[in-house]
């Protein structure tokens, strides 16, 4: 089964919003192995729409739509698609009910064209909106299957997670289907796919499908069996292969992320973490306590940005920043070690450098120095040559200590 997602919406077009909700369809129906071959973008005018769905009729089986289901003059998705299909559209009970009750608990009167949205199409599969009004539905033809889906994207997406995927699953698959996702940092996907290339060529059951983001690459193994024991055996061994070639980049598996991983890792050991931070100005500490529970483990930290406050406040010899510069190894490794004595950690990190996009002094942009201390031992350093805007490589930054942390 091969899908194409088309997207209604004028707002699209005029570029006020991206298409997200074309971004979330299609991840989600990578999981469950269906194959999205286009995105279409169409604004709110029922012509172009029929246009686009009558080229979508003649070259994908499953057609989903995503917008103009409201109230308004311009929801025009259902009309055209009945009107397509010469089917009729009829009142929902249950659309309808929760619609009246929607008004009657913010205490509004409900207006006439609020009755359009419990409109569904005749013989369809209707899809509950617990986020908002109108529903969504799905509508198997002799060829093609339609699911029609809300604009906003709160509404659209839980509706598509647990009211549509479960349909379509069992559409694709008599079998059960499971899908496992490998995390990996310090390798671009480009260089990661060269390396699994044999994999990748002669993938079927199951289906390898890289992606890179932030600086991480993944790789999502989707297998297909008649029990979900034997697919998670595919798994496994697809997983062996891959880790067997790129294992030393691998850090982490689905929902992990590196600070997540490194969270579990500090907890596990019992230790304790602290961190001097100049160019990442506490980008570090932030991310890291995104995790729940690592407040056992991240005692605190300074962003010490300016020259004097490392040396008043975080205690550094100035001769370090006159002979060697901030942007140094020796500065990284002194803000580590004296963090990691003021706060009395296990752990300390330092992070300096020159986020971009101007250098500083002889560094250029995007050179930072990351330094480790752990218990007494002499702190290590490393150097990274980042590329990035001054976001990015803040981030960078933050996420390659991370990782110099879990290894
Ligand atoms: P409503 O009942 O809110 O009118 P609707 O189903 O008619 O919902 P639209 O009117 O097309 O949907 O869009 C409503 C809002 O949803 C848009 O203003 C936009 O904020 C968001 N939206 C619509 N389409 C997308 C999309 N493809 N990606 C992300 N957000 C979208
Ligand atoms: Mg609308």
């Amino acid at each position: 089964m091969n899908a194409e997602i088309i997207a209604v919406g004028s707002e699209l077009l005029l570029g006020q919003i991206t298409n997200s909700n074309a971004r979330f369809i299609s991840s989600q129906l990578a999981e469950i192995g269906i194959n999205v071959y286009y995105h279409t973008v169409v604004g709110d005018n029922p012509n172009r729409l029929l246009d686009a769905i009558t080229i979508a009729e003649n070259r994908s089986d499953l057609i989903i739509f995503s917008g103009g289901l409201g109230p308004t003059k311009d929801d025009l998705t259902k009309e055209t698609i009945a009107k397509h299909l010469h089917i009729e559209l009829e009142e929902d009970k249950d659309a309808m009910k929760s619609i009246v009750e929607f008004f009657q608990n913010q205490n509004k009167p409900m207006t006439e064209n609020n009755r359009k949205q419990a409109l569904v199409l005749r013989g369809s599969h209707v899809l509950a909106n617990k986020n908002g009004m109108a529903p969504g539905m799905m509508y198997t033809a002799s060829n093609h299957t339609y699911i029609l889906l809300p604009g906003p994207p709160k509404e659209i997406e839980p509706m598509f997670q647990f009211e549509a995927k479960p349909l379509l699953t069992s559409l694709v698959s008599k079998g059960q289907i499971v899908s496992h996702v490998l995390r990996f940092y310090g390798i671009g996907e480009a260089e990661l796919e060269d390396k699994l290339q044999h994999l990748l060529e002669n993938q079927t059951n199951p289906t390898l499908a890289p992606l890179a983001s932030d600086g991480e690459v993944t790789i999502r193994i989707t297998a297909n069996a008649d029990t979900t024991e034997e697919a998670w055996k595919k798994i496994r061994v697809a997983k062996e292969e891959i880790l067997h070639i790129a294992g030393d980049y691998f850090y982490g598996v689905d929902d992990d992320s590196i600070s997540s991983v490194l969270t579990k890792m500090l907890m596990k050991n019992e230790l304790t973490i602290a961190a001097a931070e100049s160019l990442t100005a506490g980008l570090f500490q932030a991310e890291l306590a995104n995790n729940p529970g690592v407040g056992e483990a991240l005692l605190g930290g300074m962003v010490t940005y300016n020259e004097q406050v490392k040396i008043n406040q975080l205690g550094m010899e100035k001769e370090v920043i006159e002979q060697h510069g901030v942007v140094s190894s020796e500065c990284a490794s002194e803000m580590a070690r004296l963090v990691k004595e003021k706060f009395g950690s296990t752990i300390g990190v330092g992070l300096t450098g020159a986020a971009g996009p101007q250098a500083h002094g002889n560094k250029p942009a995007g050179t930072v120095w990351i330094g480790i201390a752990i218990g007494d031992e002499p702190p290590h350093t490393y150097r990274l040559q980042l590329s990035g805007s001054r976001n990015t490589n803040r981030l960078r930054a933050t996420k390659s200590a991370f990782y110099r942390l879990i290894q």
